[in-house]
């Protein structure tokens, strides 16, 4: 038996003192949402402040500059929902009021089920339950699910579980406070059941290996991908590029250019040069390999070579994108991949020197 008073009870007595804990503003409340999605607490904080110190109200957004949004952004990675979020307070600047229903929330550009479901319960008492990867995995333990939670009959089962522990006088606390269970008690390695409130009803806790939840899901073989990152550089200014607004990934972000050329051993059909050529324009001349680098993204795994480089041009790139020359001052402006910082910081002299390459390409 799953009681919501007692989750209440423990939510009351145990919650993180957060600023989107301290207020009913939608605007708010969403924008941490939208923070947190794939992101830690920690990390979300300094945004969080900084970008409403710059835009307080969801009209400030609206009729702020995509650059400068993205720019505040920087370092918080997944560029996508920044321009969602734009374009979202700029549906809501034309309704002229913040939407207080799933379905009015449902229906702004990039706010998925999950969002619409924890704004619309926080902010407004809609009696809706959430479900995260915290509350997937709370709810898979007290129901010792054996099936993957993403999956559809066990996506049922999660959401009435969630509606059980929904109090209806305080829809917005229940589901933070599951979430909360999730992220403080319930958590993926030894889970603190002793101190749980949901331990009475809990299969896998009587069961004895909670940890055996959620079930695994398949998961997605790892790749290597080998790439050249093409450094030119002026009079103390570095050349970037913007990726057209049309981008599926990273859309409107500044980048070093870059080519792939082996994935999983298997070589690029290109030379460097002339894939380069391909993707921005120009024509390239690549100096010896000046460096290393090793990022993670997703699944692939990234051995960068950075290369010193020669562009001759008459400055034309290909459509869509945008270059433009910028020293440390402009480009702390600019909305970058890390992997930017990382290539241009292995470059500077303070770096260690690059070990030499046993393998030869
Ligand atoms: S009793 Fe343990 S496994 Fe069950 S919900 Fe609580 S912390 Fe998770």
């Amino acid at each position: 038996m799953r009681r919501p008073e007692d989750l209440l009870a423990w939510f009351d007595l145990h919650r993180r003192d957060l600023p989107w804990r301290r207020t009913r503003d939608p605007y708010r409340i969403w924008l941490s949402e939208v923070m947190l999605q794939q992101t830690r607490v920690e990390t979300v904080l300094p945004f969080y402040n900084r970008f409403l110190e710059r835009f307080p109200t969801v009209g400030d957004l609206a009729s702020a500059g995509i650059d400068e949004i993205l720019a505040l952004w920087s370092g918080l990675g997944y560029y996508r929902r920044a321009r969602q979020l734009h374009a979202a307070a700029r549906r809501i600047a034309e309704l002229g009021t913040f939407p207080s229903t799933l379905e009015g929330l449902l229906a702004l550009p990039g706010i998925g089920a999950y969002t619409a479901a924890a704004v619309a319960s926080i902010a407004f008492d809609v009696a809706v339950p959430v479900m995260d990867g915290n509350v997937e995995r709370v709810l898979s333990r007290c129901l010792a699910l054996d099936e993957d939670p993403k999956s559809g009959n066990a996506r049922r089962q999660l959401l009435a579980a969630a509606a059980e522990l929904l109090d209806p006088e305080r829809p917005g606390d229940s589901n933070q406070a599951l979430m909360e269970l999730g992220a403080t008690l319930c958590s993926p390695r030894r889970p603190k059941c002793l101190l749980c409130p949901l331990r009475p009803g809990c299969r896998a806790a009587r069961e004895g290996d909670p940890e055996r939840y959620p079930a695994a899901r398949a998961k997605r073989q790892g790749e290597r991908h080998r790439l050249v990152v093409a450094v030119v550089e002026k009079e103390g200014g570095v050349l970037l590029f913007r990726r057209p607004e049309d981008s599926a990934l990273l859309a409107g972000t500044w980048e070093l250019p870059w080519v792939t050329v082996e994935v999983d051993g298997v070589p690029a059909a290109e030379a460097p040069a002339a894939a380069l050529t391909a993707r921005y324009g120009g024509r390239w001349t690549l100096g010896p390999r000046a460096a290393g680098v090793r990022h993670g993204i997703t699944y692939r795994d990234l051995e960068v070579d950075v290369h010193r480089a020669a562009l001759a041009w008459g400055g034309e790139v290909r459509e869509g994108w945008a270059a433009e020359w910028f020293d440390a001052a402009g480009r702390s402006e600019l909305p970058l991949s890390s992997l930017v910082g990382k290539v241009l910081a292995a470059l500077s002299p303070e770096a260690p020197a690059t070990r030499s390459r046993s393998r030869r390409r």
